[in-house]
């Protein structure tokens, strides 16, 4: 079996500033998939960050972009609440 990056563990950042927040709920999409809570910390033009906060399945994580400033596809639903 191949290592993988851990990608799952919070505080994890892939390579579109996307941070992981932790596991949100077990049952994902996608089958054998958990939605994971992503928040963007993209800088935006005017200083401030993006914060925008969505799911994503645990297998997406590493390639996720921003559905609000990055065009990404629209976030999964969430179970619980963030603060950005
Ligand atoms: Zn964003």
């Amino acid at each position: 079996m191949k290592a993988s990056p851990s990608t799952t563990i919070i505080g994890f950042v892939n390579r579109n500033q996307q941070v992981n927040l932790g596991l949100d709920n077990p049952n994902g999409t996608d089958h054998g998939q958990s939605v994971y809570a992503l928040r963007c910390e993209r800088p935006l033009p005017d200083g401030t960050k993006c914060g925008h906060v969505y799911g994503a399945n645990g297998s997406d994580i590493h390639l996720r972009l921003c559905p609000k400033c990055q065009n990404g596809k629209p976030g999964l639903p969430l179970t619980k609440s963030y603060t950005a």
